[in-house]
């Protein structure tokens, strides 16, 4: 009887504890340490071993910090990582130039709304180019450096100056380039 009451208590035991058979219960449970196993070399590593990441359901990335090191100093090596640095690098370089100048667009833009409702400029109905009414003239930069310097022109004559424009600098490139 008495033996019987031991048995049922340790069976069902306190919670947390992992069984009655000491040779049974893994390693990790009996260091109290948590563990998690590598996927990509698997072996099983304290859980400071990974890095974060809250996409996994463990909050861990799948590869040990080792494995992940290896893999990443691989991918920057591969023609293919290469390549993706290259790309990166170039398009800093293209769009960084490019954003600021469509920043000093917009602030001459701005700059012109705000002439034009205090009445310092006159949008004018006619385009300065054909001469057409317009119910929308555009107001057309030559120099962004001079933002109360506007041609005022309708839509149609304003596309055909930016075509032009656009020429312009390619000609201007092909000349460049030897
Ligand atoms: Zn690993
Ligand atoms: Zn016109
Ligand atoms: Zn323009």
């Amino acid at each position: 009887m008495n033996i019987q009451k031991t048995i049922q208590r340790s069976e069902t035991g306190k919670p947390g504890s992992v069984g009655t058979c000491l040779v049974h219960t893994p390693a990790v449970v009996l260091l109290g340490l948590s563990f998690k196993r590598c996927s990509k070399c698997g072996q099983n590593k304290p859980r400071s071993e990974f890095t974060k990441y809250t996409e996994a359901k463990d909050g861990l990335f799948y590869w040990c910090r080792d494995c992940k090191a290896i893999a990443q100093r691989t991918y920057a090596q591969s023609p293919k990582g290469r390549a993706t640095r290259i790309n990166i690098a170039r398009c800093k370089r293209w769009t960084a130039p490019r954003t600021k100048k469509r920043i000093t667009q917009l602030q001459v833009c701005e700059q012109v709304r705000k002439n034009i409702k205090q009445g310092v400029l006159d949008r004018p109905d006619n385009c300065e180019n054909c001469g057409i009414t317009h119910n929308y003239i555009h107001g057309h930069h030559n120099d962004y450096s001079k933002p109360l310097c506007v041609e005022w022109l309708c839509p149609t004559c304003h596309y055909q100056r930016h075509e032009q424009m656009r020429e312009c600098r390619a000609i201007k490139r092909r000349k460049v380039e030897p």
